[in-house]
């Protein structure tokens, strides 16, 4: 009777904390295994347990997502203005003009080439 007591009190536990504004974060704890809580002050913890837990990897997959991102956008970036000179050298007459566009599409298309290779490198 007094585990089943225990079990429904983490329930109500776990729930507080949700209330409080944690929350349930895909890491699990690595002394019982239970889902972990990410407190509103940013720490880790884990309600069955009823600790603080220090996950030290976690925080360098998130940077690696966010440089992700970032070459993502980029590379977004690049390909809007990749299109926008090309609708520009379409119509544009003067050699020269033409020349100098041709050569910022060559340096957009050798930058979007390499932010491709860093997004693979992993
Ligand atoms: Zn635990």
């Amino acid at each position: 009777m007094a585990g089943e007591a225990s079990s429904s009190d983490k329930v109500k536990l776990m729930a507080d904390l949700l209330r409080s504004g944690a929350v349930l974060t895909d890491l699990s704890c690595p002394a019982c295994a239970s889902p972990l809580f990410r407190l509103r002050s940013g720490e880790i913890w884990c309600a069955q347990c009823q600790k603080k837990v220090v996950i030290v990897k976690e925080e360098e997959e998130a940077k690696e997502v966010e440089t992700l991102a970032t070459l993502s956008q980029t590379e977004t970036t690049i390909m809007m203005k990749i299109w926008e000179i090309n609708e520009r050298l379409r119509t544009e007459d003067d050699p020269e003009e033409i020349q100098r566009l041709s050569e910022v599409i060559r340096v957009l298309l050798e930058n979007l080439e390499r932010i491709r290779r860093i997004g693979k490198r992993r």
